[in-house]
């Protein structure tokens, strides 16, 4: 019997883990805000926004890139007006609206969910809620350098929903430019199979069962700087150069 060897092993390796999970407690803690900024370049995508698993009062998660980054299609001055102006105007709305409530300890999805079944009493914090979260999954949709042709199991999956990826691309496209006003297009996982569905202002997937994938903003703010009343132009550019397609694969991984 070596009890007392093992003993000695097992405290050895019990202080072994445990200044391994401090150190890196404290190394995730100190850069918490580096590591989800870099986590949502597209090599590795986030699955969900950063804010959703946030405590409120909710925050305005890091953009995943250079405020610059995309402008070969969105420049600086619409990302600093969409993501700076709007996005935290949407946050900050919503943080008001819960501060108080049940829903000031809940998930951003929670919020979303719980807003969308309280109906018209709740269209405002729906509104703002939803704004919340369509806008940190369409910046995490984009990337610099993105666009070219998902591989494995989604383009699998593209080719058996809608027969190829140039077909996937010509429904996103048709949906992102018939949206009647405001709105949004949206890859989604709708159980077994893939769609592409179009939702107006502030309304989401999310509260319809489905999981999205990726999504275009078409709200006029997200286009109207760089590309004016040309929103076909604007979509064609971000389909042929922005969308993620790591961060679809990530996401219909998880769906
Ligand atoms: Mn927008």
């Amino acid at each position: 019997m070596n009890d007392s060897n093992g003993a000695r092993r097992d405290a050895a390796l019990d202080r072994r883990s445990f200044l391994a999970v401090t150190a890196t407690g404290a190394l995730a803690a100190a850069a918490a805000p580096a590591l989800r900024a870099a986590a949502a370049v597209p090599t590795a995508a986030p699955t969900t926004p950063a804010v959703a698993k946030a405590p409120a009062p909710f925050e305005l998660p890091p953009l995943p890139y250079a405020d610059n980054a995309l402008d070969s299609v969105i420049s600086a001055q619409t990302i600093g007006f969409h993501y700076g102006k709007h996005h935290r105007a949407y946050l900050d709305n919503m943080n008001k609206m819960v501060a108080g409530t049940a829903l000031e300890k809940a998930t951003l999805e929670q919020v979303v969910a719980a807003a969308a079944a309280g109906g018209a009493d709740q269209s405002g914090l729906f509104n703002n809620a939803a704004q919340v979260w369509n806008h940190t999954f369409y910046w995490n949709s984009l990337a610099p350098g993105g666009g070219g042709k998902p591989e494995g199991e989604l383009l699998a999956r593209i080719d058996a929903a809608f027969g190829s990826f140039e077909k996937l691309k010509e429904e996103l496209a048709t949906a992102a430019k018939t949206q009647f006003a405001s709105g949004w297009a949206w890859l989604v996982a709708d159980g077994a199979t893939l769609k592409v569905v179009k939702t107006p202002n502030a309304e989401t997937p999310l509260t319809k069962g489905m999981k999205p994938l990726l999504t275009i903003d078409v709200w006029e703010h997200a286009y109207y700087l760089d590309w004016q009343n040309r929103r076909p132009d604007y979509v064609a550019a971000v389909i042929d150069k922005l969308l993620n397609w790591k961060f679809a694969a990530a996401n219909l991984a998880k769906a």
